[in-house]
């Protein structure tokens, strides 16, 4: 079933048309890459989806429900910044209970559901840490702790290793696929990394200048790419 369905959206800033015409389906559980090159409108779209930029026209659906109008906190998808945006002066169990601040839950609730995500990332022996006191992978941990706790139909990713030294991006890469086989949530993963489009994506979405170039499984992107555009970024050499 489709969870976040896009219907010819499009955007401009200004008099500027930063996304034409895009549509596009993803199934429920599916992890998407929407790949493509810096100013091709990645993170627009996913910030439309997220409700942080409005929609110029078109649809979207999240869970069956129209949301073009709906403010970000009732369209049941929660983001992960690149930035972290977590707070200095708050420790780790009051970060990721910030995600909660607007859904009325009894204490108990939010208690739970910030011990069940800690357990998750393994940063349980963390919760009574302020940031200044964690690595900066313990703290992009707290970051999509804070995600969780919502229990979102989507997670939405906006490059979220882009700060990370190298090291660090290979490891988390490889706990962001165990997250999302564990939790089994639909994904939305923001990059220009054709290495980790490949690897995380179950489809890739590349997007070109504004426009959706071609959707498919990494295989099919590589092996079948449908120009030379997405040939010279993704596909195969020969
Ligand atoms: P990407 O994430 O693929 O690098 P963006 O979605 O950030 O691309 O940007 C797409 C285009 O929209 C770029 O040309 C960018 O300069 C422009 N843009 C992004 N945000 C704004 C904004 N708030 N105001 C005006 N132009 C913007
Ligand atoms: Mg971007």
């Amino acid at each position: 079933m489709a969870e976040i369905v896009l219907a010819n959206v499009s955007k401009s800033y200004g008099a500027v048309p930063v996304i034409e015409d895009v549509s596009l389906a993803i199934g429920s559980g599916e992890f998407v890459v929407f790949l493509g090159p810096s100013g091709s409108g990645k993170s627009t779209l996913l910030r439309m989806i997220a409700g942080l930029e409005t929609i110029d026209s078109g649809t979207l659906t999240i869970g069956g429900q129209r949301c073009e109008q709906l403010p970000p906190g009732q369209r049941g998808v929660a983001m992960v910044f690149q930035n972290y945006a977590i707070y200095p002066h708050m420790t780790v169990r009051e970060n990721m209970a910030f995600g909660l601040r607007n859904i009325n839950l009894p204490q108990a609730e939010i208690a739970s559901r910030v011990a069940d995500a800690a357990r998750i990332l393994e940063i349980g022996a963390l919760l009574d840490r302020r940031p200044a006191e964690l690595s900066g992978g313990q703290r992009q941990r707290v970051a999509i702790g804070r995600a969780i706790v919502k229990e979102p139909r989507a997670f939405l990713f906006d490059e979220p290793l882009s700060n990370l030294d190298a090291a660090l991006r290979v490891r988390t890469r490889v706990e962001l696929a165990e997250l999302h086989q564990r939790l089994r949530s639909t994904m939305i993963y923001v990059t220009h990394d054709q290495t980790e489009a490949m690897t995380l994506a179950d489809r890739i979405v590349i997007l070109n200048e504004r426009r959706i170039e071609q959707i498919g499984t990494p295989l099919e992107v590589y092996m079948r790419p449908v120009s030379r555009f997405v040939a010279s970024f993704v596909g195969s050499p020969a």
